[in-house]
């Protein structure tokens, strides 16, 4: 059991929050504020109890160090606009810069800070005690409500939560609770769809949803490796050698359980990854040398449909090709529209298939849009991640 918002005395009191702002800048500016919106609830929570919030996140990969780029500031201004209300925020050389120190200390009662990126600091990654110590310093409890860096255990998710009376925010628990529902009591029949770049990210994820779903249908690079594994001539196209063990064993178990993995029949097949080649079809054990599978082909896609008609819960992570160029994003697509029309509960997970899904357009006809990639998968295999173990009664 793990201390939610309701555990906590939130009353006139400073809170520390740690939240995943961590998303997509182009020229100076938000470009996709999902995961700023998805933080709100726990915000207007905490500003209906009058606490005083000082935020924190960190964005993109600055390395231990101070990036322009990587500043939060546009972060402020957009959050501020989504409130309707002033965000403190200050340029600084870090989370625990003293500059950043004595403005967290000045925050006035009932105003939000937003401090600098927390991975300015490289304490951050190497959750250092004493950066932790110095977050600390800045509230008197800690919210954690950053879903998509929870299975790290760094400064501000990890290490601070045990100096100071700590909870899950309202995102956190959430996706908890959806996602843990998933492995345990899913209503049947339960659909898996897997796709993306590589087995050795997803193989924990299926094996671990083997005896829990009904069929598993995999798309993307992954499923070379399964034909490849099977004695299938897949050309040119992705395939990591030292699982292809592990991709027999994954059939050999599935078969052993009654569970049916359902692979690509066909591939939308090129000798480049761009958008004006030459695509061809081709029977996805049966590629030439010098092609690449880069999408499900049409009969694939028909057999995936026509395999998700009766699904009651769908689960969704990895998209079904080179998704972000089209005509590769055929097979995703024609997923993305088949799961938002289904009546069972639906939840997708990983950051390119969300990718995909709000550029369709069709994020809100999907009962569950994670806001973690690898969190999520480390959580449906069946981890404790380090972030939500703190939080633990
Ligand atoms: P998610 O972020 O949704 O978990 P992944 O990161 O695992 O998904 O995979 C997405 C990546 O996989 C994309 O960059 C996409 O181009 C790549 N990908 C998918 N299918 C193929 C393929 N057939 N060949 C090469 N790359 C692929
Ligand atoms: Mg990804």
């Amino acid at each position: 059991m793990i201390k939610t918002l309701k555990d906590l005395d939130l009353k006139d009191k400073k809170v520390l929050v740690r939240v995943d702002f961590n998303t997509p800048l182009s020229d100076g500016k938000v470009a996709d504020d999902s995961r700023i919106r998805a933080a709100l609830p726990t915000i207007k929570y905490l500003i209906k109890h009058n606490a005083t919030i000082i935020l924190m996140s960190h964005l993109g990969r600055p390395k231990g160090q101070v990036k322009d780029d990587y500043r939060l500031e546009p972060v402020a201004v957009h959050l501020s606009k989504l409130l309707g209300k002033d965000i403190r925020y200050i340029q600084s050389d870090g989370p625990i810069s003293p500059k950043q120190i004595e403005f967290a200390n000045s925050a006035p009662k009932g105003s939000i800070t937003l401090l600098e990126n927390t991975r300015f600091d490289a304490g951050e990654k190497k959750n250092d005690p004493e950066m932790a110590k110095i977050l600390a310093s800045y509230a008197d409890v800690f919210v954690n409500d950053a879903f998509g860096t929870a299975h790290r255990a760094h400064a501000s998710t990890e290490g601070v939560a045990h100096l100071l009376p700590s909870a899950a925010g309202l995102l956190l628990e959430k996706e908890i609770e959806i996602l843990s529902k998933l492995i345990q009591n899913p209503e049947k029949p339960f659909k898996v769809i897997i796709g993306g770049a590589k087995v050795s990210d997803k193989i924990g994820v299926i094996a671990k949803l083997l005896p829990i779903a009904d069929e598993i249908l995999i798309g993307g690079a992954m499923a070379y490796s399964f034909f490849k594994a099977a004695g299938g001539q897949v050309g040119n196209s992705l395939v990591e050698d030292d699982k292809l063990d592990l991709a027999n064993e994954l059939i050999k178990k599935a078969s052993e359980q009654n569970t049916k993995i359902i692979l690509p029949i066909d591939s939308a097949c090129a000798t480049e990854i761009k958008s004006d080649v030459e695509v061809k079809i081709y029977p996805s054990e049966q590629i030439p040398d010098g092609w690449m599978g880069l999408d499900i082909g049409p009969e694939a896609i028909k057999t995936f449909k026509n395999s998700l008609k009766d699904a009651k819960t769908i689960l969704w992570n990895g998209p079904m090709g080179v998704s972000e160029v089209a005509p590769f994003d055929k097979g995703t697509k024609a997923v993305a529209e088949t799961v938002s029309e289904l009546d069972g509960f639906t939840v997708i997970g990983g950051g390119d298939s969300v990718a995909a899904i709000n550029k369709l357009g069709f994020a809100d006809k999907i009962d569950h849009v994670s806001t973690g990639g690898g969190a999520s998968l480390e959580l449906l295999e069946g981890k404790t991640l380090p972030g939500v173990k703190a939080l633990e009664f």
